[in-house]
C-alpha cells in the first residue's frame, strides 16, 4: 500500500502519463484514418460519371472537391443520334481539360445483322481510341433487351463481340460493363433492400424483371459475363455497380479471385454496400480491407445538355460527401438508399487512398494527365 503521502507525490506524474497516452492514441487514430476535412485535401477520382454536356461548369465545380472523372458515353439511347451526341460531349469535356475526364466510348449496336459488324465496330472504336478515349462500356441492353433480326435476345458472350474484345485487348483499352441488374430486379417491389432500386424498378417496369419471366434470369445474366471473361483472360474489365454482384461481398470476392484482370466499381451500389454492413460491419470492412486494390470508387453521376450543372453538382456534392463520410468515419448517417442509420466503416487511410485513387489510375494508366 502507498502511503497517501507517497501517493499525492506521484499522482500528477501518473495523470500525466495517462494523458500522454490518452493523446498518443488519439494522434494514432487521427492518422490512420481521414476525416471529414480532409476530403477537401485529397485528390479523388469518380469512375463513373456520365457529363454529356456543352459547358464546363460541372467539372469546373467539382474541382473545388478535387475530383477527377471517367466519363462514360452509353450506347442506351434508341435514337443513334442521342447516343452520338453522348459521345460528342465526352469528347468536349475530354479536348477541354484533359486532366479533369477520361473518355470512355461505347458502340453502336443498330448494324448488328451485317456480316461485318465486328470489322464496322473495330473500325469505329479504333477511330475514338485514336481521340483519346480508354475504354468501352458495355450496357445492359445487351443481355436485356437487344435482340438480332431473328429475335434472338443478345447476351454478352456472344461470339460476334470476340473480336472487338481482341482488339480493345490489343490496344490495351479497358472494357466496362454494366451488365445484369442488382438481384432485386427480379424480386417483386417491396422484397427489394434498397429505396433506390425500390424507386427505380417502379419507374422503369421494363427493366423489373420479375415482371418478365420469359426473360433470362438472374444467374443467367452472370454466367453469360462469366463466359465472357473466361474467354478474355487478359482484358482488364470493370465491373461497374459492383459486377451485379452487390447483394453478398462474398459473390464479389469469389468474382475477384476468379477473374484476376477485374476491378469492382461501387457506383449506385453503396446503399447495398450498407445493407449489409449494417447488419454485419466488420464483414463489409474485412471484404473492402482484403480486396483494397480491386475497388474503384464511383457514383454515376451525371448531367446532360438540358440539366442545371449547378444543382446536380449540388446533389453530387452532398453523394460524395456522404460516401466519404460511409468510408472514413465510425460515425452514423442516414443515406436515401436506406430507411434507418448506419455506421461508417472507417477505413483505413492507405485502403481509401487506393479505392479513391490509385486503383483508378493503375487501372487507367495515361489519364488526368500522368
Ligand atoms: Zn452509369
Amino acid at each position: 500500500m502507498l502511503s497517501n503521502s507517497l501517493r499525492a507525490l506521484i499522482l500528477p506524474y501518473l495523470c500525466i502519463e495517462i494523458l500522454l497516452s490518452v493523446l498518443a492514441t488519439s494522434t494514432l487514430a487521427q492518422s490512420q484514418h481521414f476525416s471529414m476535412e480532409d476530403y477537401y485535401r485529397i485528390e479523388k477520382i469518380d469512375v463513373h460519371a456520365h457529363i454529356y454536356s456543352d459547358t464546363l461548369d460541372f467539372v469546373s465545380l467539382a474541382k473545388r472537391d478535387r475530383f477527377r472523372f471517367v466519363n462514360m458515353a452509353v450506347w442506351s439511347d434508341p435514337s443513334p443520334q442521342e447516343n452520338l451526341e453522348k459521345h460528342r460531349t465526352v469528347f468536349l469535356q475530354f479536348n477541354a481539360d484533359r486532366d479533369r475526364t477520361a473518355p470512355v466510348v461505347a458502340f453502336p449496336l443498330e448494324n448488328w445483322d451485317q456480316p461485318d459488324w465486328s470489322q464496322q465496330t473495330i473500325h469505329y472504336l479504333d477511330n475514338s481510341f485514336k481521340q483519346g478515349a480508354v475504354g468501352v462500356k458495355v450496357w445492359k441492353n445487351i443481355g436485356m433487351e437487344f435482340r438480332d433480326k431473328d429475335g434472338k435476345l443478345i447476351m454478352i458472350d456472344d461470339p460476334k463481340f470476340d473480336l472487338v474484345f481482341a482488339f480493345m485487348k490489343a490496344q490495351h483499352k479497358v472494357l466496362l460493363g454494366h451488365l445484369g441488374e442488382p438481384k432485386n430486379c427480379w424480386l417483386p417491389i417491396n422484397e427489394m433492400t434498397t429505396t433506390n432500386d425500390r424507386s427505380y424498378f417502379q419507374e422503369n417496369p421494363k427493366y423489373h424483371m420479375a415482371l418478365h419471366p420469359e426473360m433470362p434470369s438472374y444467374e443467367q445474366q452472370i454466367a453469360a459475363r462469366d463466359r465472357m471473361l473466361v474467354k478474355n483472360p487478359d482484358l482488364v474489365f470493370v465491373a461497374c455497380h459492383l459486377a451485379s454482384l452487390e447483394w453478398n461481398v462474398d459473390e464479389i470476392a469469389s468474382f475477384l479471385d476468379r477473374f484476376p484482370k477485374a476491378m469492382v466499381e461501387v457506383a449506385a451500389r453503396t446503399g447495398q454496400l450498407q445493407f449489409q454492413s449494417h447488419r454485419d460491419r466488420q464483414r463489409v470492412v474485412n471484404f473492402m480491407v482484403r480486396h483494397q486494390d480491386r475497388i474503384l470508387y464511383g457514383t454515376d453521376t451525371g448531367v446532360d445538355r438540358n440539366s442545371n450543372s449547378v444543382r446536380f453538382y449540388q446533389q453530387t456534392h452532398d453523394k460524395w460527401l456522404r460516401d466519404w463520410k460511409y468510408f472514413n468515419t465510425d460515425q452514423i448517417l442516414s443515406v436515401p438508399e436506406l430507411d434507418y442509420a448506419i455506421q461508417g466503416l472507417a477505413l483505413p487511410k492507405e485502403v481509401v487512398e487506393k479505392i479513391y485513387r490509385i486503383n483508378a489510375m493503375k487501372t487507367f494508366p495515361g489519364s488526368w494527365g500522368q
